[in-house]
């Protein structure tokens, strides 16, 4: 078996863990975060944008960039509430009621999934960089309140990155495996999982390596995203009474507001007042219009009241459900950027009297537990043990349309449960099995997963033909239901998986394609770094000609000077033909050239009797400072065979700080 990654996708950010030598650690991505922004968006000129350079490009081109994709992940279009749907581009239902994304500059619709893949593709190209290997098959965490419909598409998202789902894992479960996956002792542990888009809360005993989820609840459409949109109603209400200008009904004004609020918010979990400035926001009749104004935590907390009474009921809901009281709870472990808000962490105080653990960090708990499990299943990590329950109750709709529940939920998974059911009518010829999943005592109130039919019942009065039905559900919360006419011992059964927005034709058209274009994707990419790797030898190699000319003369090292001069002309000329196939070796000779002026000068700087010494003795003083070993040490060419790999870092450092100048 190949390596296993944890994978966490969040709403807001995701991360990918792994296990090396038996220890679970965060993989950084190319651009050297630990944290990839969950965003997607195509350029201008229709190029796939992952990652921090989409976010990039957030305010600039809202219609063609996405956040936020996972809640609406595996969710039909009349689920959504109106906090869901306001987003920057385009989000509208198909005629099965799928949610699709509209991206005007390459004219389609996108799945939520499909968009989804493309960060696990990211993730699990920059790890197979850093591993040197590839990998083929990941944990993938969900909110532990994800339904079956959640998990499908999400395991879909997988398989459309080209990778197989070992298991997908509750995230308050993984968070509680990175906390007590090396402790002994036995402990009572909530973990209270607030991030950018959903709420989690789960109850768990830990004890000598075997973890016991006890109950689980949670919100899967509350978030940061919530607390962020609290502030941008707060500020777009206020300029409507100001200038009758509605911020909201502009992409670019309303994502600039949701940046400005995230902004604000993050930092008044720190200050007590923050300013906000939103300088040409709108154009009013007398001119440009700014936002300026300042905002205190009491407001906040104000403005996010309802928000914080939605957090108490899950966890009442949990602890009612394991039977414990908050008394018996030894520990308490914060995941999710949301859980930093003071508002928050005093809700839990009030809930659970202690100091939550430290030991964590809740933007990265996720994928460290996801790590522990992937290291659990491919035999590297011994002697845990980990006992999930489903979170919502599993049943079937019967006469009345009541729900008649099969599986409760916080059952242990997997788990195996039938009943028997009977006509309604006599001579009934079939019956049709409709399933759902939720806590509400008439069907249609819960999510339908699907119906089929089981026919050719042989005719019979009312209530005497016999229809067992089972429900199993796996270790990944996802269900396959089976129904058998005991009298014919006709059997049907289906995997559920009307949830996900695709079906399986278009998932395994879209892995054809996606498996096209990577192939695309990889050769293009390797084609810009090849010529920006030349572009940037070329600069390098004219600057330190310059500077040797300008120190020590045109004929210092007149033979590897000119060595360089003639290889330095070969690469400008590849270059300018576009001809690549010549180009790699065009960029080892000046590389080499490169290396011997450098050995060249170094020996020099070294040997008494070298014409260069006689250049530096005739500049006098200066010169003798700058051939000072300090001097040489500081050159960058010197010995230094990783300079081009140092240099490019230099750059990507700039360019980041730029980037937070930018959007800070
Ligand atoms: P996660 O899904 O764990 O990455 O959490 C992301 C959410 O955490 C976003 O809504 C962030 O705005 C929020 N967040 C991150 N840091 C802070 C902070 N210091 N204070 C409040 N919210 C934060």
């Amino acid at each position: 078996m190949g390596r296993i990654v944890g994978i966490d996708l969040g709403t807001t950010n995701s991360v990918i863990g792994v296990l090396e030598a038996g220890r679970p650690f965060v993989i950084a991505n190319a651009e050297g975060s630990r944290t990839t922004p969950s965003v997607i968006g195509y350029s201008k000129d229709s190029e796939l944008l992952v990652g921090q350079q989409a976010r990039r490009q957030l305010v600039l081109n809202p219609k063609n960039t996405f956040s936020n994709l996972k809640r609406f992940i595996g969710r039909t279009w009349n689920e959504l509430n109106e906090n869901s749907l306001n987003v920057a581009y385009t989000v509208r239902a198909n005629e099965q009621e799928c949610v699709r994304v509209t991206c005007p500059i390459t004219e389609r619709e996108y799945a939520p999934e499909e968009l989804t893949g493309s960060i696990i593709r990211k993730l699990i190209d920059d790890a197979e960089k850093y591993l040197e290997e590839s990998i083929d098959s990941a944990v993938v965490t969900v909110p532990a309140y994800f339904n079956d419909s959640q998990r499908q598409a999400t395991r879909d998202a997988a398989l459309l990155a080209g990778i197989k789902v070992e298991r997908i894992l509750n995230e308050p479960t993984a968070a509680a495996l990175a906390y007590g996956f090396d402790k002994s002792s036995s402990s009572r542990v909530l973990v209270f999982d607030l991030g950018g888009g959903t709420f989690d809360i789960s109850l768990l005993r830990i004890s000598n390596g075997v973890f016991d989820v006890k109950a689980t609840s949670g919100d899967t459409q509350l978030g940061g995203n919530d607390f962020d949109q609290k502030i941008v109603e707060w500020l777009a209400d206020d300029f409507y009474k100001q200038y009758e200008i509605d911020l909201r009904r502009d992409r670019q004004s309303l994502q600039r507001l949701s940046e400005a609020a995230e902004k604000a918010k993050q930092e008044l979990s720190g200050l007590n007042i923050t300013p906000i400035s939103l300088p040409f926001i709108a154009t009013g009749s007398n001119g440009p219009l700014h936002i300026e104004t300042k905002l205190d935590r009491k407001k906040f907390e104000f403005l996010c009241r309802d928000l914080i009474d939605r957090l108490s009921k899950p966890v009442e809901i949990a602890l009612s459900d394991s039977g414990w009281t908050a008394e018996d709870i030894n520990d308490v472990v914060l995941v999710g950027g949301s859980t930093r808000m003071p508002m928050v962490q005093q809700l839990i105080r009030t809930i659970v009297p202690i100091t939550p653990s430290q030991t964590v960090n809740p933007d990265e708990v996720v994928a460290v537990g996801a790590a522990v499990q992937a290291g659990i299943i491919s035999g590297e990590l011994r002697d845990l043990l980990l006992n999930d329950v489903t979170p919502l109750s599993l049943g079937l709709e019967t006469v009345g349309g009541l729900m008649k529940v099969l599986i409760p939920r916080n059952t242990p998974i997997p788990v195996r449960q039938a009943d028997v059911f009977s006509t309604s009518e006599a001579n009934q010829s079939s019956v049709e099995i409709n399933v759902w999943q939720g806590e509400r005592q008439l069907a249609n109130d819960n999510k339908s997963l699907g119906k089929f039919r089981l026919s050719g019942i042989p005719p019979a009065p009312r209530g005497v033909p016999q229809v067992q039905v089972a429900f199993d559900i796996d270790a990944n919360g996802l269900l396959q239901v089976s129904a058998t006419d005991r009298t014919t011992g006709r059997k049907q059964s289906v995997s559920i998986n009307g949830g996900s927005n695709l079906n399986e034709n278009e998932v395994s058209k879209l892995i054809n394609e996606a498996r096209e274009k990577a192939d695309l994707d990889r050769k293009k990419r390797a084609s810009i770094d090849q010529r920006n790797n030349a572009l940037t030898l070329v600069a390098q190699a004219e600057r330190r000609l310059r500077d040797i000319s300008l120190e020590f003369g045109p004929y210092a090292a007149e033979r590897q000077q000119r060595s360089v001069e003639v290889a330095l002309r070969d690469v400008q000329e590849f270059l300018d033909n576009n001809d690549l196939a010549e180009l790699d070796l065009a960029v080892s000779s000046l590389q080499e050239a490169l290396f011997g002026l450098n050995r060249r000068i170094s020996a020099g700087r070294r040997s008494e009797s070298n014409p260069i010494q006689g250049i530096k003795n005739t500049f006098g003083s200066l010169k003798d400072e700058l051939f000072s070993d300090d001097y040489w040490d500081d050159d960058p060419w010197d010995y230094n065979p990783n300079q081009e790999r140092r240099d490019r870092d230099y750059q990507s450092r700039d360019l980041d700080r730029w980037d937070n100048d930018f959007y800070n």
